[in-house]
């Protein structure tokens, strides 16, 4: 066929006017540090309007529309009805800020559009010096394997598939048919539901998980979890992991987790650890003897987006064993071998190391972020949470309206609002409704947002503070605007 036959017009998705696109670009730029920039003056909650929620019913585009267009749509709908996990007064869930200089090196990763699977290009040895240096903060040693993971959820997960190899190998090829009875893994009744829907996905099965009951700290009780394991052992199942909690998702609980290592080994089980925000205080000698044993672990996960306030996402798993990992998850193919010269050379292939073949360049904000910030800045903002949440125990403690609902080992602290002062003794369930009430008002005003949880039946504000841009002032806000609205709820 004749080159002129085929199109008058060669088609691209580059801009044809590079310099609009440049101006657009800019303008981007400035409302995104705009944005930022004030991000305290706005409220923390706002609900979508009907307005924005319409922009996303829209059929889908046949004809192109202008770029300056589309972004109009995304500054007008989207971008001010953010999670706003980048205010200082959310501590929802367990969620980290992101950093301006994070969002610029997601432009450049973006712009990159780098694949990090494969070859022989610097992404690849970006990744490994990121993985390097997150076996160094944990205590793991050099020679041990990682990968980055959009989060602890999938990190935990692939964890838990490497412990499974770990437990018997022909699962692999014969699936779990090869293991003469049923596998278990024990982790305490606080253990994060990912962890369980990561037994689930690897057909052990979550009525296989056994929930270890925890003390009065919420840390798993050890000679139940001996006891257990005894019990299943003459009972004909196979335990093979024990899964750590530094921080647990409810109260920041630390397992023991040096004699969980003790008993993992006793037992030739695999000791995983979930540290998905809570591994990160091993950056301070004062954690020494609280996270003790975390660099004993078979395998550790931990977020990089939420205590090490990277944008999102940006997750970690360390495995201590690099030959096991590997075995568990490569697979030789033809398109996939690396050689000796050219693209297709450079480090051992990421996809030999999990299930994920095409990967962005999630590296890049992190190993910018921790040159720019050096370890010394954020021990000193991590020490700066810890501290904020022992203010916060101490406020809501001052106050005869507010009951603090368990102990604060790390950056989480959960209370109620409790009138029983003024009004007499209250039933949970009044009580459970009543907090349920506040925390939507206190949402709902945008004044703060801590989120919730249950505690033995007892519905908790929970504030998890992982935050960088949060002040002293502001738990003085949410103490006294909680009592406010508390007392307005109950016309007190
Ligand atoms: C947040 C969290 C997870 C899940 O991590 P993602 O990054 O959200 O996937 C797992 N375990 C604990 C203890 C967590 O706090």
């Amino acid at each position: 066929m004749k080159k002129e036959a085929l199109l008058t017009e060669e088609k691209t998705l580059d801009p044809q006017n590079w310099s609009a696109l440049n101006e657009l670009g800019h303008r981007m730029l400035d409302d995104l540090f705009h944005y930022l920039e004030t991000t305290r003056q706005r409220p923390v909650y706002k609900k979508p309007t009907p307005a924005a929620l319409e922009s996303m019913q829209q059929p889908l585009p046949e004809a192109p529309q202008a770029a300056s267009a589309v972004y109009e749509d995304f500054f007008n709908h989207v971008l001010p009805y953010n999670t706003n996990n980048i205010h200082p007064r959310f501590w929802a869930w367990v969620q980290g800020g992101g950093t301006p200089f994070g969002m610029l090196a997601d432009m450049l990763a973006s712009g990159m559009n780098a694949n990090v699977s494969i070859g022989d290009n610097m992404p690849m040895y970006v990744e490994k010096q990121v993985l390097d240096w997150s076996k160094e903060m944990m205590g793991f040693p050099a020679t041990a394997s990682g990968l980055l993971m959009s989060g602890a959820s999938l990190a935990n997960i692939t964890a838990l598939i490497v412990a499974r190899h770990h437990a018997n190998r022909d699962i692999k090829t014969k699936g779990l048919q090869a293991v003469a009875g049923p596998l278990t893994i024990y982790g305490s009744s606080e253990t994060h539901t990912c962890v369980l829907k990561g037994v689930e996905v690897i057909g052990i099965g979550s009525d296989n998980f056994r929930k270890v009951p925890v003390d009065a700290d919420y840390r798993i009780c050890t000679n139940e979890l001996q006891r257990m394991i005894v019990e299943d052992k003459a009972a004909g199942y196979i335990p093979f992991c024990i899964v750590g909690n530094a921080g647990t998702v409810n109260t920041g609980a630390i397992d023991p987790l040096h004699e969980l290592a003790a008993i993992a080994k006793e037992h030739k089980l695999w000791l995983h650890i979930d540290g998905a925000f809570g591994a990160i205080p091993k950056l301070l000698p004062e954690f020494d003897d609280r996270l003790k044993g975390l660099e004993l672990a078979d395998s550790l996960s931990f977020d990089f987006h939420k205590w090490m306030y990277v944008n999102y996402e940006a997750a970690c798993v360390l495995i201590r064993d690099p030959q096991l990992h590997r075995e568990a998850f490569a697979y030789a193919v033809n398109y996939l071998t690396l050689h000796e010269r050219g693209l297709s050379a450079g480090p051992d292939a990421f996809n030999n190391f999990g299930m994920e073949l095409s990967r962005g360049f999630k590296a890049l904000k992190i190993w910018m972020s921790l040159k720019q910030h050096g370890l010394e800045t954020y021990r000193t903002l991590i020490r700066q949470n810890l501290q904020q949440a022992q203010y916060l125990a101490e406020l809501v403690q001052g106050q005869p309206a507010l009951e603090l609902m368990a102990p604060v080992p790390l950056n989480i602290v959960c209370f109620r609002y409790n009138p029983a002062h003024t009004r007499g003794n209250c039933t949970d369930k009044e009580l459970n409704a009543l907090n349920r009430e506040i925390l939507m008002r206190l949402h709902e005003q945008g004044i703060a947002a801590p989120s919730y949880t249950l505690l033995n039946g007892k519905y908790a504000l929970r504030a998890a503070i992982t935050n960088h841009r949060s002040r002293f002032e502001d738990f003085e806000l949410l103490v006294n605007e909680t009592i406010r609205i508390g007392n307005e709820v109950t016309g007190s």
